[in-house]
């Protein structure tokens, strides 16, 4: 077969052809409603798992409602005529050994089914998709599709083969079954060669770690004898992911390593000095260390690219301001950007608490070094964003907080010295970038976040940044004790809401979290109840893994029965309930206007509303000392990474915390562990490994993090340690060498395609 000129021209241009013209419109139609179109999509998508083509499926495990592919044998197949409709009825029985599943086919005339009655024979084993129904208490596939082990190769000894390679089993739908996407696999990779197929991994990396080439490695996945051969396969195209991605990582650090930056070094008797002779408690040991690194690097000619991680309350709000009025002292801006409003505002307060008059420039009362605190939100009138605009641009603010907001194009620093962005997993590479943008030379980073990361996903998705961490909470913190309560359990529910009353009797504040804002709100937990979406989908930790694809079927996992309770409903029913009699109520939540959530938020820390009904609005960073307990209702509706955040909103004071996670997890499901690992560790670290272990791939990297994380498929942050580090080490050594990587053309071709949603920056960059 002659090669196109186009692929000679432009190596890999195979993989981008439409399937549309390699496989006709027909076949391509179904795969691209599951977002494959080119060659290259479907040769990445690969196989979720393999069957044996001997071991058929548990019957049992069948679920009336759910599309399956089963693997089973036939027993017996009939066909009849209905006297009474009209027409025939094929009826197969087919089996895994002690169970049965019912095949039935109807047609108009009884030839229509001669090709099913040929097929069907007894003792022959197949694949059979559809959707699980019930007829006379009988579980059945109507018209199901269906593929026999075996018997479609051209002669006997082929059939014999084929019969025992291990089974490709792809991610597939209705319309495209697992062995239809086998198909058309094929068709496209037979005829493909190594030119056709640019390898992303230089020859060198391959032969240190002994991997097999690209075209190689898609035969082996796609195609396999047995199952080392697809075992081969997935180690050398999962080392590639590991690798295009370290490839990139490594050539960024190097590109900023090489800017310059405006060095701001620490001028003495300025901001940072007063402000440290007034700071009302001592800084911890790791605030001081953290705070020197900080320092130097600052006073460095090179962007900081620093990643700051503590545990929740660890006091990073303070390290991070030292920061910026180091950079405000050398005659810079900061500016830090905060994942929702709430959190917005509420930084602004702070650092203006914090600061006292220092925050006054420009007002009566400042001192002669004070500065300016501004404030951009989305939401604000259009009076207060002129000012605040103006603030920014002519540098009379020194710190500038926002929003998203604060990426837009009227917003304009008149020299943005750092850019602080809190609770990273909130904000993707790209506005990271965006924000950067808006200074004349690169501005310092650092970039906080209170989930704690395990090394691997460090090195995955902060590839790029320098680590530090906040490991000691300050003194005087007496910590947060979490007890389950099961929901069905009256005298025990009735007792926690005592405990809030006599928490709020003592002057303390009580947050109650649901899962959703009203009754009608069906996204519930799954979005996180505001404009920060949850960070984990708890019911896809518990969604059963079913009979051969989960993702075969619409539905599959899909939200039990069960209500989940609501903001609105739950303020209600607890302003009627005699333990909290005359306890005035608050309501937060993401629908409320953003004057209505400051002002719910202030009542609530100055004890006007001791009770703050919300959704996981306040998960990230909202710090009120005084609050002491919180109730989370259908606690097993969140993930142990959120739970723990959240938690974390109680026990910032000197009293000691309340954690009451009301639950209906009955003992042994995932939900009952996590919660019970929550009630039994305030370990940050312990339970992000925990939690590691429980979590999707997607859910661990954040889709918004990065491209790069959504385009991992086989690489798995919680497994891969040694692939990443391997992959790190080889990369580097590969861009110290070459750093634009322009020897290695397949290799930029890859990350460009991996790193799809970010390419333009890379190009503006560039
Ligand atoms: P986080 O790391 O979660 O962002 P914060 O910076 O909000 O934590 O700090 C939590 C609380 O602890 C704040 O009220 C802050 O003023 C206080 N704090 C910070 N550092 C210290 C310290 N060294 N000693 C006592 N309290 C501190
Ligand atoms: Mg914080």
């Amino acid at each position: 077969m002659s090669v196109p000129d186009d692929a000679v021209v432009r190596p890999g241009a195979r993989m981008d052809e439409p399937l549309a013209r390699v496989l006709g419109e027909r076949s391509a139609a179904p795969l691209a409603k599951l977002g494959l179109r080119t060659t290259g999509d479907l040769l990445r998508h690969y196989p979720r798992r393999y069957s044996e083509p001997g071991t058929l499926t548990d019957l049992a495990s069948l679920a009336i409602g759910e599309h399956v592919t089963v693997m089973a044998q036939v027993q017996q197949a009939t066909v009849r005529e209905m006297r009474s409709r009209g027409g025939a009825m094929l009826q197969a029985v087919v089996t895994d050994g002690s169970r049965n599943l019912h095949l039935t086919f109807f047609a108009k005339r009884r030839g229509a089914l001669r090709v099913h009655e040929q097929r069907l024979l007894p003792g022959r084993t197949g694949m059979f998709t559809g959707v699980v129904s019930d007829y006379r208490g009988q579980r059945q596939l109507t018209h199901p599709d269906y593929q026999l082990v075996g018997v479609d190769a051209d002669d006997e000894a082929a059939a014999l083969v084929e019969a025992s390679r291990p089974i490709p089993i792809y991610p597939a739908s209705a319309s495209a079954p697992t062995w239809r996407v086998q198909r058309c696999v094929r068709t496209v990779l037979d005829p493909l060669t190594d030119a056709d197929l640019p390898d992303p991994l230089p020859e060198q990396v391959r032969a240190r770690r002994g991997l097999a080439g690209l075209r190689e490695a898609l035969g082996l996945v796609h195609e396999p004898y047995d199952d080392d051969q697809w075992r081969r396969g997935l180690d050398r195209l999962r080392f590639e992911e590991a690798f295009v991605l370290q490839a990139e990582l490594a050539r960024r650090r190097a590109r900023t390593a090489q800017q310059e930056a405006v060095a701001r070094p620490r001028v003495s008797g300025r901001l940072l000095d007063l402000f440290d002779e007034r700071l009302p408690f001592t800084l911890t040991a790791g605030q001081r260390e953290v705070g020197s690194v900080l320092a130097e690097e600052l006073a460095g000619a090179h962007p900081m690219q620093r990643l700051l991680q503590g545990e929740v309350g660890s006091g990073k709000t303070v390290v991070a301001l030292r920061a910026m009025l180091q950079v405000v002292d050398a005659g810079g801006q900061a500016a830090l950007l905060a994942p929702t409003e709430v959190l917005a505002a509420q930084h602004v307060r702070t650092l203006r608490a914090l600061l006292g008059d220092l925050a006054e420039g420009g007002f009566l009362g400042g001192t002669d070094v004070s500065t300016r605190v501004a404030l951009l939100t989305g939401s604000q009138g259009a009076a207060a964003r002129r000012e605040n605009l103006l603030d920014a641009a002519s540098g009379r603010a020194g710190i500038v907080v926002g929003t998203h907001a604060l990426l837009t194009d009227t917003v304009q620093f008149a020299d943005l010295g750092l850019v602080v962005v809190d609770e990273q997993h909130r904000f993707g590479v790209e506005q990271r970038d965006l924000l950067r943008a808006k200074a004349a030379q690169t501005p310092h980073l650092l970039v906080m976040t209170a989930t704690p990361i395990p090394r691997t996903v460090a090195m995955t998705v902060f590839g790029d940044l320098e680590t530090s961490t906040l490991r000691e909470i300050p003194a005087g913190r007496s910590g947060v004790t979490t007890h389950v309560v099961p929901a069905d359990n009256a005298a025990w529910v009735e007792r926690a809401w005592q405990r809030v009353r006599e928490e709020v009797d003592r002057g303390g504040r009580a947050y109650v979290v649901c899962p959703r804002i009203d009754p009608d709100d069906v996204r519930g937990a799954r979005r996180g109840g505001d404009d920060d979406g949850a960070d984990l989908l708890a019911e896809d930790l518990d969604a059963g893994v079913g009979i051969g694809d989960p993702a075969d079927g619409p539905g599959a996992g899909g939200l039990p029965a069960r209500q989940l309770r609501s903001v609105v409903e739950v303020a209600a029913e607890l302003r009627a309930r005699p333990a909290l009699a005359g306890v005035p109520v608050g309501e937060l939540h993401g629908r409320m206007g953003p004057d209505e959530k400051e002002r719910a938020l202030a009542d609530f820390t100055a004890g006007r509303v001791p009770v703050l009904v919300s959704t996981t609005v306040i998960e990230v960073g909202v710090d009120v000392p005084e609050a002491t307990v919180m109730v989370v209702l259908d606690a097993d509706r969140f993930g142990i990474s959120q739970l723990h955040q959240l938690r974390g909103r109680i026990g910032r004071g000197s009293a000691p915390g309340l954690c009451l996670l009301v639950a209906s997890a009955p003992d042994g499901t995932p939900a009952a562990t996590r919660l019970a690992t929550l009630a039994a560790t305030s370990d940050g670290f312990e339970l992000a490994a925990v939690d590691l272990g429980l979590r999707r791939e997607g859910d661990v990297l954040g889709a918004a993090q990065s491209g790069a994380a959504s385009s991992l498929r086989l690489l798995r942050v919680t497994r891969d340690a040694q692939v990443i580090a391997d992959a790190r080490a080889d990369a580097r050594e590969l861009v110290d060498a070459d750093p634009e990587l322009t020897g290695w053309p397949a290799l930029r071709a890859a990350i460009d395609q991996q790193l799809a949603g970010e390419r333009e920056e890379f190009l503006d960059r560039a």
